[in-house]
């Protein structure tokens, strides 16, 4: 059929939130999408940093498929096998001790302020605690994630939010320690921020986090549900700076492609919330936590970190090139294979003009091309991806 008939159809019936782009995508092989026009599209985003492994892997969708036949859900009255697998390699992974299991990212992070808040309330009865977020932020969509997601724009038309969250500027130690009083009950922070433009912490920030969370009793929770699952070289972002969180939160690639989060939390934090506080019914079902279980053992069998590793020194030299070369690119900015490019033409034509000849990539941040590709691409299409790019960038000189 006609794609325009699709696209019609589409607008006609699904809520308009997004401005999405023309093109119908109908099924994908390895790093590589299709429309419904059969053109071929390489990909450089992952469905945002979700499809880790890329599309149509037999290993994932085999394990899946089998786990479809057996049981899809129970809920959580009852245990399940693929949850208790599942939360025993995300928990060893993390070096958290406890993991709840949650059907997206802003679920996870809405958990993660109620571990924080119930913890504090267990130490003075008080209903007043804050919580530290950061400029630049994003957390999710749903009112508790929307009001630790320090963007004007998102939070404005949908006031009143949470109470007691106070901003402060990444990577400034001291804009946080100017915050910190004995309501803080916790600082919340992407360890390597996404959406707000790709800016990576500095050793010094997030050491100093770990330092006023440690010296004033408060939680430290790392939102790794972008930069976490490998995506910078390191299963989890944090292992760069040698600190572990008191809670952890992931989603996206955790599931590669089967809709779950999760909250993680270790030490006393762990043990915060009790039976009656909090609770799912799709949570951490037997279908999403067999494709959890899976990833985790395809992450080892195929040594997807090492490989982040490796690929990524090509990647950031291939980026680094076109900076050089182009006035428009002025900064590449990154770890591992979550990178950006400073942009200071229109990044939304780069990214249209891009989808236009064959390559998917995103923005971040108002002015960054945003590449989040699947953790399994090679040096050869990384190659494919510059020559394409580069033939967009010239049509903008
Ligand atoms: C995507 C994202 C979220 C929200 O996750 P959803 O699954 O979309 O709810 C939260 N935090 C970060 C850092 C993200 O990148």
């Amino acid at each position: 059929m006609d794609k325009q008939i699709y696209i019609d159809k589409a607008e006609e019936v699904l809520y308009k939130t997004y401005n999405r782009f023309g093109l119908v995508l109908d099924k994908g092989e390895g790093v590589y999408l299709y429309d419904t026009d059969g053109k071929k599209y390489l990909d450089f985003a992952a469905g945002i940093a979700v499809c880790a492994f890329g599309y149509n892997n037999k290993e994932y969708s085999d394990a899946l498929k089998d786990q479809i036949d057996k049981l899809m859900h129970t809920s959580n009255l009852f245990y399940n096998v693929p949850s208790m697998e599942a939360g025993e390699k995300l928990t060893k992974a993390a070096g958290m001790d406890k993991v709840f299991f949650t059907n997206s990212g802003t679920e996870a992070i809405e958990g993660a302020i109620k571990i924080a808040r119930r913890y504090a309330y267990d130490k003075d009865g008080c209903d007043d605690h804050e919580i530290i977020a950061m400029e630049h932020s994003f957390h999710g969509r749903s009112l508790g994630a929307l009001s630790v997601t320090g963007n004007e724009k998102y939070q404005a038309p949908f006031r009143p939010l949470i109470g007691g969250i106070k901003f402060a500027k990444y990577n400034d130690l001291e804009s946080v320690k100017a915050l910190v009083n004995e309501k803080t009950c916790a600082i919340i922070l992407e360890t390597l921020q996404g959406e707000g433009g790709i800016y990576p912490a500095t050793d010094e920030f997030i050491k100093g986090i770990r330092k006023i969370c440690d010296d004033n009793d408060i939680l430290m929770i790392c939102d790794e549900i972008q930069c976490g699952m490998g995506r910078t070289g390191r299963m989890f972002a944090y292992e760069h700076y040698d600190v572990l969180p008191d809670v952890v939160t992931v989603a996206k690639a955790v599931g590669c492609g089967v809709p779950v989060g999760a909250f993680m939390a270790k030490g006393k934090a762990a043990y915060a919330l009790v039976p009656g506080d909090h609770g799912t019914t799709y949570g951490g079902n037997p279908l999403a936590t067999r494709a959890v279980s899976t990833v985790m053992d395809m992450f080892e069998k195929h040594n997807v970190i090492s490989h982040v590793t490796e690929v990524s020194k090509y990647f950031e030299k291939v980026l680094e090139d076109i900076v050089n070369d182009y006035d428009f690119i002025t900064e590449r900015r990154g770890m591992g294979l979550m990178q950006g490019l400073v942009c200071e033409k229109p990044v939304g034509e780069v990214v249209a003009k891009s989808i236009e000849n064959g390559l998917i990539v995103i923005s971040a941040g108002g002015n960054v091309i945003r590449f989040v590709p699947p953790l399994v691409i090679t040096p050869e299409h990384i190659d494919e991806m510059a020559e394409i790019l580069r033939t967009v960038l010239n049509s903008m000189k």
